[in-house]
């Protein structure tokens, strides 16, 4: 009988999970009818090395549930993609980001986060095509960043979609670059105008005193030969600490992006907030 009240325990937390999934689900629904209220974006700097400026922003999704709090992208971007509301959710992303970036500077890069489930859902093309000419935000301003996840399922309607994003002036880059299963192969199959070092990589820089750190240094290093060889720039993410910026900034990646730059915010403020010289 222990066994079986154990089951049922287990039963109660997963009838549970299910409810507050569906709930959130159905909560996402009504924020997106209701022009997206609760939803925000927040920005967050990505700091060139090579001439010590902001370049642009990392766009980062935020949802503020009316009775919950903040719920964390990683768990309403996955029930948006479940739920067949990805698209729609896309949209509103991409139209508040564009909107926000035909407001800064005009030297400043927007980068808006895809999911995969996007590139399969409605025509991501045509839509991305008519924010651009609504928001008359220059395409070469508007970064698209995928995962390798996105060429696993379909790689070639995959292709097909992001060839078409490039016809379009927008540049496409990998994101959190050599956490996945074959990066290699896909840097191959597509053009990536830029690679991002994932942050578990960038954190073992701290570490180069021990084996995992010594790996870690090498595999950034070998990420940012790769992304030279083949001609396009390497932005390391999760930059935290001084030791982290240093070390990349003696192996030469382009730039970089982390709490220590700045973390993701709500305004931009106007002008740009002056930049932190010590650590440069
Ligand atoms: P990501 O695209 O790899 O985004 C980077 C994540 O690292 C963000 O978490 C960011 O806030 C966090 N971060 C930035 N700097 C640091 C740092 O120095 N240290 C640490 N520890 N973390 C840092 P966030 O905002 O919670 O987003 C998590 C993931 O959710 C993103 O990972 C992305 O995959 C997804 N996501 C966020 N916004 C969107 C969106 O608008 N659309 C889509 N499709 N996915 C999104
Ligand atoms: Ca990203
Ligand atoms: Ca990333
Ligand atoms: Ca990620």
């Amino acid at each position: 009988t222990e066994g079986r009240n154990r089951w049922r325990a287990f039963d109660a937390t997963m009838a549970q999970a299910l409810l507050y999934r569906r709930r959130l689900e159905s909560d996402l629904r009504d924020a997106l009818a209701a022009d997206g209220e609760g939803l925000s974006l927040v920005y967050q700097p990505q700091f060139c090395l090579n001439d010590s400026r902001i370049i642009g922003y990392e766009a980062l999704a935020r949802w503020k549930h009316p009775s919950f709090g903040a719920i964390p992208p990683a768990e309403f971007i996955p029930i948006a993609e479940e739920a067949g509301m990805i698209a729609e959710l896309g949209e509103w992303i991409l139209n508040r980001a564009c909107d926000a970036a035909r407001a800064w500077a005009d030297d400043l890069t927007i980068a808006v986060n895809l999911s995969p489930a996007q590139i399969f859902e409605g025509d991501l093309t045509a839509f991305v095509k008519a924010t651009l000419d609504r928001t008359g935000l220059d395409p070469a301003r508007l970064e698209l960043e995928v995962t390798e996840g996105v060429l696993i399922d379909n790689p070639e309607r995959a292709l097909h979609v992001l060839h078409g994003l490039k016809d379009l002036g927008v540049r496409i880059s990998m994101d959190d670059f050599g956490t996945g299963y074959s990066s290699l192969s896909y840097l191959q199959t597509f053009p990536f105008d830029a690679i991002k070092i994932d942050r578990s990589f960038t954190q073992g820089l701290d570490e180069t005193r021990s084996k995992t750190g010594l790996h870690a240094e090498a595999i950034v290093r070998a990420v940012i030969g790769l992304g030279h060889a083949i001609g396009i720039p390497v932005i390391a993410e999760g930059v935290e600490t001084q030791t982290q910026f240093d070390r990349l900034k003696a192996l030469k990646c382009d730039a970089v992006q982390g709490y220590l730059i700045g973390k993701p915010m709500p305004h931009l403020i106007d002008p740009l907030p002056e930049f932190d010289t010590k650590i440069v």
